[in-house]
C-alpha cells in the first residue's frame, strides 16, 4: 500500500490509510432535489460513501444547495468548462468540486477556483480524462498514460502554488491498459490520493470487465484511494459493483460472500434460481439498512463438493437429487426436500440481520 497524503471529502476520511470508499453519481435533473436525495438515499444504504451531483449550468444551483444541505454523504460538484460554476458550488455547500482544467481553458480561471477552495476548505478532485485533455498536450504527448500524468502532475502544481492541498486526482481513459498504466506513473511520482475509474466502461455485460479489471489491477498494487465504477446502469448498480470489487481485493466486506458452484451434470436442484433469490434478498435486506451477519452464504449442487464448502460456510445448503442440506456453522441442520430448502436458507439469512 503506498503511503498517500489524507484529505477530507465532507467527513469521509480520503488517503494516508483510510478505508477505500465508494462514489457514484446522481443521474437525475439536479434542479429535481427531491428526485435526488432519494436517489443518494438508495446510494447511501447501499454502501455509497460519497456521491457526485453534475451542476451543469447555474440554474440548477437552487436545487444543488438543498441537496448539499439536505444529503446523507458528502456531495462532490461535478463541473465542466465554467469556472464560475465550481465557485457557485463551493458557497452552495458542496464538500468537493470535481473538476478537468484541461476543458476550462484559461490557467487563471483555474488559479481563481484554486484559491476558493483553499481559503474555503473544499476538497478538489482534479479529474483528466483521455477524452478531454488540453491541445496543447495532446499535441505534444498524445492522449496515452504520459499525457494523462503530465497533465494531471501540472495542474496539481498550480492549485499547490495557491495554497489548495485538499487534492486528489483521477486519471481516465475508457482503454483499460492506459488508465491502470497511467495510475501507476502517477502513484509513483505524487503523494496525492487517487480516485481510480475506467471511464466510459459501458453497458454492465462489458463495463463490469473492464472496471474489475482496471480498478481491481490497481487496487492489487496498493493503488487506490477512492473509486467509482462507471456503468451504463441505475448509479445503485455502480455502488454494488464497486463494493464486490473491494471485496474481491480483499478491502472491505460489505455483503456476505456467496459460495456456489458453476453446475454440471450431476446438479439435482434448480441451483441458478437459488443463488439469484440469494443475491437479491442480500441486496433487498441492504437496501432495508439491515446488516447481515453472515460472512459466508454456500450454496452447492452436490455431494461431491457441497458439504465441505457449506460446513464451512456461516449457512448453507449441499444439494443432492430433488432434496439437500442445510448447514449452519458447519453443522448439519436437516435434510429438506428442494421446495423447502430456499425459504429456508432465507429464513437463515434473515434471522442473522441486525438494524445497521
Ligand atoms: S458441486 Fe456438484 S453439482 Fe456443483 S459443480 Fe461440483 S460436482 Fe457439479
Amino acid at each position: 500500500m503506498r503511503t498517500t497524503r489524507q484529505i477530507m471529502v465532507g467527513r469521509v476520511a480520503v488517503g494516508g490509510g483510510a478505508p477505500v470508499s465508494i462514489q457514484s453519481m446522481t443521474n437525475t435533473p439536479t434542479g429535481d432535489a427531491d428526485a435526488a436525495l432519494a436517489q443518494i438515499g438508495r446510494l447511501a444504504r447501499l454502501g455509497c460513501d460519497i456521491v457526485r451531483v453534475a451542476l451543469p449550468s447555474s440554474a440548477e444551483i437552487d436545487g444543488f444547495t438543498r441537496i448539499c444541505a439536505e444529503s446523507p454523504l458528502p456531495v462532490v460538484a461535478d463541473i465542466h468548462f465554467d469556472h464560475r460554476l465550481a465557485l457557485a458550488a463551493m458557497t452552495a455547500g458542496a464538500a468537493c468540486i470535481r473538476i478537468n482544467p484541461g476543458n476550462m481553458k484559461d490557467e487563471d480561471k483555474v488559479r481563481q477556483v484554486a484559491r476558493a477552495a483553499a481559503a474555503s476548505g473544499c476538497a478538489v478532485r482534479i479529474g483528466v480524462n483521455g477524452g478531454s485533455l488540453a491541445p496543447a498536450v495532446r499535441e505534444r504527448l498524445g492522449h496515452g498514460p504520459a499525457a494523462l500524468v503530465e497533465s494531471a502532475l501540472e495542474y496539481a502544481c498550480w492549485f499547490e502554488e495557491e495554497g489548495c492541498r485538499a487534492l486528489k486526482v483521477s486519471l481516465k481513459s475508457s482503454d483499460v491498459g492506459v488508465t491502470v498504466a497511467a495510475c501507476r506513473e502517477f502513484a509513483a511520482r505524487s503523494d496525492l490520493p487517487l480516485h481510480l475509474g475506467v471511464t466510459e466502461a459501458g453497458p454492465v455485460s462489458c463495463g463490469l470487465i473492464k472496471s474489475a479489471m482496471g480498478i481491481g489491477a490497481l487496487l492489487l498494487d496498493g493503488i487506490g484511494e477512492t473509486i467509482r465504477v462507471s456503468l451504463t446502469a441505475p448509479p445503485e448498480e455502480e455502488i454494488i459493483a464497486g463494493r464486490r470489487i473491494l471485496e474481491a481485493a480483499g478491502l472491505r466486506q460489505a455483503a456476505p460472500e456467496i459460495i456456489s458452484c458453476p453446475t454440471c451434470g450431476r446438479t439435482g436442484i434448480g441451483l441458478f434460481q437459488m443463488v439469484e433469490a440469494v443475491e437479491k434478498a442480500i441486496a433487498d435486506l441492504q437496501a432495508q439498512g439491515l446488516e447481515i451477519g453472515l460472512r459466508k452464504i454456500a450454496v452447492m449442487g452436490c455431494e461431491v463438493n457441497g458439504p465441505g464448502e457449506a460446513r464451512d460456510a456461516d449457512v448453507g445448503i449441499a444439494g443432492g437429487k430433488g432434496r439437500g442440506i442445510l448447514f449452519r456453522h458447519g453443522e448439519k441442520v436437516r435434510s429438506l426436500p428442494e421446495e423447502d430448502l430456499l425459504p429456508a436458507l432465507l429464513a437463515e439469512i434473515r434471522a442473522s440481520c441486525s438494524k445497521n
